[in-house]
């Protein structure tokens, strides 16, 4: 399919528009000028200005038919950019939604972070019913899709109400798995290929929290809660993280601290010993992700356990004593079909986990679940499954806490983590909803820093390979001056 910009800034957003509705399709862009003859499918986006007013003009060529529609904005208007940008994303999504008969629930909100959009609107003291027109009539989104966000926000509202600014949450990165998922983009190391760096990972990760608590103690922040993510934590040995543990109750003043979770991830990975010591170091929360409980669908995507693995492993923590626990799972994955989804939420169901994250299938281009070889994702029956979930969960009692989006999820559908009132976790609300500084360490660590009273996000990097993170830690570690700068301690 070919894109032609004339003379407009809104290459990114229409081009996302457009994926909506032709997920696997690869674009040609042109810019400037309409070529003299396209061939095949085409979308054109063109502004012109004249006394004061621009006319958008935005026209689709879909199997040989072709409609075009504009819209005019007054050109002094304070908003006329942004509304310039609406303006576009509706033009185009009307003329594809008729052309190719596909409903999209989400509207033109292609961002990552539909529910900010509604907190926001809530501190604005909007009602209800205001909430849901401009999100009907302004993004286009469907009833069902105001409703969950709607709920996500009011579910966050308790939390987020009682941030204080002078918190922060720590982040660990553990990025190293036993195999590679085939849906999976992340930066993990194989453990197999990389058994070499790990103790040396591990020293020096312990050493950068240790730094990290004393610039933290220098400006005088508060931890309030800590999440070991990768990866699989649970993939290096329990000597190891029982050392990273370690290290940041002596690192750290863990006095105030309300939540501590650590990804337990792969069934394959968790042992009695690891989880011992996971709960005797304070943990609070763990995460065991089945992702699936067909073995058939786990063999696709390359996971090396069963769903037995998965159930033995559930008990054995729940028998340790283990009482928020998180289960993950992914709908649309390869050879999964409605009726194996649907036992699968159901089957979680009867486990009772405080936590349940239904997510919607990524196709992302670095996984070895490419969209070239696995064009059939694409006819999964991704929505209906996604509806069953919420349906399903929402009548045994979870709500809805947090909700995001990636690029390329199938169906432009969503990630939403569910849990039972209480259980709500609050690194994930503060880390998707960007209200609270998150400090980051480890490789692929991101250190976000947030000053809800000016409105301002920064961020610091880490290197994302384990071997970049150890050869220059030093340099890494000099970054972290970034932080005192924020918080005026230079
Ligand atoms: S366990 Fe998670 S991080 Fe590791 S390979 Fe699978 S999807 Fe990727």
């Amino acid at each position: 399919m070919t894109l032609i910009f004339l003379d407009n800034d809104f290459k990114y957003e229409l081009e996302a528009v457009v994926k909506l509705f032709f997920p696997a399709e690869l674009f040609k862009l042109v810019y400037g000028k309409k070529p003299e003859t396209v061939i095949g499918d085409y979308c054109l986006f063109n502004r012109v200005v004249e006394n004061a007013t621009a006319t958008l003009t935005v026209e689709c060529s879909i199997n040989g038919k072709t409609v075009c529609n504009n819209k005019t904005l007054k050109v002094d208007s304070p908003s006329y950019q942004g509304d310039c940008e609406v303006e576009f994303g509706r033009l185009l999504f009307n003329i594809l939604s008729d052309l190719t008969g596909k409903s999209v629930g989400w509207g033109i909100l292609t961002g990552v972070r539909p529910v900010k959009r509604v907190n926001k609107m809530l501190l604005e003291g909007r009602t209800k019913k205001e909430i849901f027109t401009e999100l009907k009539d302004k993004y286009l989104c469907s009833q069902e899709k105001c409703d969950i966000a709607f709920k996500t926000a009011i579910a966050q509202k308790n939390i987020l109400d009682t941030l204080d600014d002078k918190t922060f949450s720590l982040y660990v990165s553990i990025p190293f798995c036993p195999s590679r998922c085939s849906y999976c983009s992340f930066v993990s190391q194989e453990v197999e290929k990389s058994l070499k760096l790990i103790p040396q990972y591990v020293k020096n990760l312990c050493l950068e929290i240790q730094e990290l608590g004393k610039l933290v103690e220098k400006i005088e922040l508060k931890l309030d809660t800590i999440y070991f993510g990768g990866g699989t934590p649970t993939s290096i040995d329990a000597r190891y993280i029982n050392l990273i543990m370690k290290s940041i109750e002596d690192s750290f003043d863990v006095s105030n601290l309300r939540e501590y979770t650590v990804e337990a991830g792969r069934a394959d990975t968790i042992t009695k010993e690891k989880l011992e010591v996971i709960k005797n170091n304070g943990a609070t929360r763990i995460s065991i992700n089945p992702q699936t409980l067909n073995n058939d669908v786990l063999k696709a995507i390359g996971r090396r356990h069963t769903s037995k693995d998965f159930y033995d492993k559930f008990h054995m923590a729940r028998e340790m004593g283990f009482d928020s626990i998180n289960t993950d799972l992914i709908a649309g994955l390869p050879t999964d079909t409605i009726e194996s989804f649907k036992n699968t939420i159901n089957s979680i169901i009867d486990l009772s986990p405080e936590n349940i994250t239904v997510h919607t299938l990524s196709i992302k281009r670095t996984s070895n679940l490419n969209i070239e070889n696995n064009r059939d994702v694409l006819k999964n029956p991704v929505c209906e499954m996604v509806e069953y979930a919420t349906k399903t969960l929402l009548e045994k009692g979870y709500l809805p806490y947090y909700l995001y989006k990636q690029k390329n999820m199938l169906d432009n559908l969503e990630n939403i983590g569910w849990a039972k009132r209480g259980h709500e976790s609050l690194y994930n609300i503060f880390i998707m909803e960007e209200k609270q500084t998150i400090l980051a360490v480890g490789a692929g660590g991101s250190t976000k820093l947030v000053d809800l009273k000016n409105s301002k996000i920064e961020r610091v990097y880490n290197y994302k390979l384990p071997l970049e993170y150890i050869r220059r830690f030093d340099i890494m570690l000099e970054r972290k001056s970034e932080i005192e700068r924020f918080y005026g301690f230079e």
